[in-house]
């Protein structure tokens, strides 16, 4: 089943997240930021967050556009109701993935269930090519339990939400942008290994312990930047750590970003606005 690599890709860089806070004022790390879009094509944006203090997510993220892209959302720990115009309805808690293509315009709110303990996970933007960014919303949240996993032989865990690893594929494809999306937990002392395209940007975000690729360590809350020479990746660890992998085809098209609107030209941006401002994102 395991797919053969036979060089591993190494860390071109080390990323430090930016701490801000988004929506009415939940506290996140922007990991992946407008800088790096271009280097990370077809990715828009990584935001991390993780508190058990309510009052860093409570407000959580009311009425808000988006248009242009895909937004999903890894929730570790926590509970989150998403509502949207186009009807779509979902709660996502611990271990549970959202996906929404906004296309031509969703107006949704994203608001905690919980008023005490942790809440934990990732939202990740994903860019669609020109010819579909003005495509119909689509939405789907998957359980935890809907979610394939592995154990390998040495005892590390892999859950597939994009595309596919070692022979497991994950619960979303995209043909466009081939999204790979691991969540990868290791036992100190674990090697792990996972085939890339040669054609995909990727990279990894360590969420606990510490990992090592090649010679570069990678501590938590860091994001590496993958090379992209190589057919795989290779990371080791001498204590219990877990990371994201996430890796895609780049689209190299124009990104124009004006806040949740992500088109190609300047017009198509002005022509949003417009748009959502005439309610005709309904
Ligand atoms: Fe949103």
């Amino acid at each position: 089943m395991n797919t053969p690599v036979t060089r591993s890709r190494n860390i071109e860089q080390l990323i430090t997240g930016i701490a801000t806070s988004d929506g009415a004022g939940v506290k996140l790390t922007r990991v992946l930021t407008g800088k790096l879009q271009r280097r990370l094509d077809p990715f828009l944006m990584l935001d991390a967050f993780g508190s058990d203090n309510p009052d860093d997510y409570i407000a959580g993220f009311p009425n808000h556009p988006h248009r242009g892209f895909e937004t999903v959302t890894y929730m570790l720990a926590g509970r989150m109701r998403h509502r949207d115009n186009a009807g779509h309805e979902g709660l996502l808690e611990n271990g549970g993935v959202q996906w929404m293509t906004a296309g031509r315009g969703v107006i949704h709110s994203e608001l905690p269930e919980q008023i005490e303990g942790v809440m934990e996970g990732f939202q990740l933007w994903l860019n669609l090519p020109a010819r579909r960014k003005m495509a119909e919303p689509w939405y789907r949240d998957f359980a935890s339990s809907a979610i394939p996993e592995y154990v390998t032989a040495e005892n590390v865990t892999v859950r597939v939400i994009a595309g596919a690893s070692n022979g497991i594929e994950g619960v979303v494809s995209r043909a466009d942008t081939e999204p790979l999306f691991l969540d990868i937990h290791l036992p100190a002392g674990a090697s792990f290994t996972t085939a890339i395209p040669d054609t995909h940007n990727a990279f990894i975000y360590v969420y606990r312990g510490q990992v090592m690729v090649g010679e570069t360590p990678v501590e938590s809350s860091r994001m590496g930047i993958l090379g992209n020479t190589g057919d795989g990746v290779t990371v080791n660890t001498s204590e219990a750590s877990r990371l994201i992998l996430i890796a895609g085809k780049p689209l190299n098209e124009p990104i124009v970003q004006y806040g949740p609107f992500v088109m190609n030209t300047q017009e198509e941006i002005h022509q949003a606005l417009d748009d959502f401002n005439h309610g005709r994102f309904a």
